[in-house]
């Protein structure tokens, strides 16, 4: 138990009574000493992991220099992180925000803008059923997760959904008010759901000959998390308009829309926001940047993805679980069983932070620098874990 008083906390979710004190690399430290093997990291937000150099030190510096000028005025972090990912991407234009839902409310701005100007005021942009784009108004109408299409009436209009990797339902979903379609390459908070790549190039195909949009939310998919900087490089493919968040950051508040040139259509007055590109978070996405460009980071990535896949496919085939889904080091493991917050819970009592998106499945997102030792330990401890929990329900 903390010694920590919370209760002036708004309760806007059950979290365990722990109180996280420290954090390094893949481990954190809790108040009471304890530690955790973390591969949950801030939702796939600390792709350093916690407290590295890299940040510490971007931090640091900027800090003594500039913190903060108005978004009125031009700084040199925000310049230099709005070209690497420009360069990077091959989409020439970056706005910065505070969090990947203001991203993607920025990415439906400016799809609706630019549908007044070349489509007619076509609006809609069609969305995926499960997928997942934030919390705000806008972006939870986006979202097609199960039980949000009754909340907080009423919702923004125009965004009807179709099935992931069904190209038939989409096409016909596409209409004279149709401006943009919208989709993570991975549905991460679903529960690990890839967009195949043949659904991406039939997407893009299509977008393309329809003269609509394509909208690729990666804000948990970029940044190397499945092995190459950015999601949909796998397809081969580039997207029209692209959000990025979590990772960008490495645990600070940072997120991007990024479009094409021919694409970006805002006026002056119709994007800005008090905080966004603020020189002390751009600093930050420059160190991440520069890091997960480095020769070798992402190759580790895939191999060390193909390592905790393997290891998964493993303990599944022991303790009677189904398939490993994902890319990189954004897997999940389908339990077959609603065991899934029972096995949170023991982990965590055992030292591990896992997640479960949903009650039959694991979510794995460790540090993208996570070590084979540390992911062998997760295994064992998971093993362990798995033995308990699950097996009553096998005997069964
Ligand atoms: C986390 C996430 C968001 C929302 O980002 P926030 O920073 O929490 O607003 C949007 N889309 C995807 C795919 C995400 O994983």
């Amino acid at each position: 138990m903390t010694e920590t008083d919370t209760s002036a906390l708004m309760e806007i979710t059950s979290r365990p009574p722990i109180v996280f004190t420290e954090g390094r690399g893949s481990w954190l430290t809790d108040s009471a000493g304890k530690r955790y093997l973390d591969f949950v990291q801030g939702w796939a937000v600390n792709c350093l992991g916690h407290s590295p150099k890299p940040i510490v030190e971007a931090l640091a510096r900027q800090a003594a220099r500039l913190i903060n000028c108005s978004p009125a005025y031009f700084n040199e972090p925000m310049a230099r992180l709005a070209s690497l990912i420009a360069t990077a991407s091959g989409l020439e234009q970056v706005f910065f925000t505070n969090s990947g839902a203001e991203a993607n409310e920025g990415a439906i701005k400016l799809a609706r803008k630019w549908g007044s100007i070349h489509r007619a005021g076509a609006f809609e942009i069609i969305t995926m059923e499960h997928g997942f784009h934030g919390r705000t108004l806008a972006t939870m109408a986006a979202s097609g997760k199960p039980g949000w299409d009754k909340l907080f009436e009423p919702k923004v209009p125009g965004f009807p959904k179709v099935p992931l990797n069904d190209i038939a339902a989409l096409e016909r979903a596409i209409g004279p008010k149709t401006v943009a379609v919208m989709l993570e390459p991975i549905q991460g908070e679903a529960g690990v759901y890839e967009a195949s790549d043949a659904f991406l190039r039939d997407l893009r195909g299509l977008a393309t000959e329809r003269g609509i949009l394509l909208i690729l939310d990666e804000i948990q998919t970029g940044m190397g998390r499945t092995g190459r900087l950015f999601g949909f490089e796998h397809a081969g493919i580039a997207p029209d308009i692209m959000t990025l968040g979590k990772g960008l950051g490495g645990g600070v508040p940072l997120g991007a829309l990024v479009a094409k040139r021919d694409v970006m259509c805002f006026a002056h007055g119709d994007q800005g926001g008090t905080f966004n590109g603020n020189p002390l978070m751009t600093a930050v996405g420059c160190a991440v940047m520069e890091e997960v460009a480095k020769p070798g980071f992402l190759a580790r990535v895939t191999e060390n993805g193909v390592y905790l896949a393997e290891r998964l496919a493993e303990l599944s085939r022991v303790h009677g679980c189904g398939v490993v889904r994902g890319r990189g080091l954004l897997l999940a493991l389908d339990l077959k069983r609603p065991i899934g917050p029972a096995l949170v819970e023991r982990a965590r009592a055992q030292g591990l932070l896992i997640n479960a998106p949903r009650p039959d499945a694991l979510r794995f997102m460790p540090a993208l620098t996570v070590s084979r030792a540390e992911i062998d330990r997760m295994i064992e401890i998971l093993g362990g874990v798995l033995a308990e929990v699950g097996a009553p329900a096998l005997a069964k």
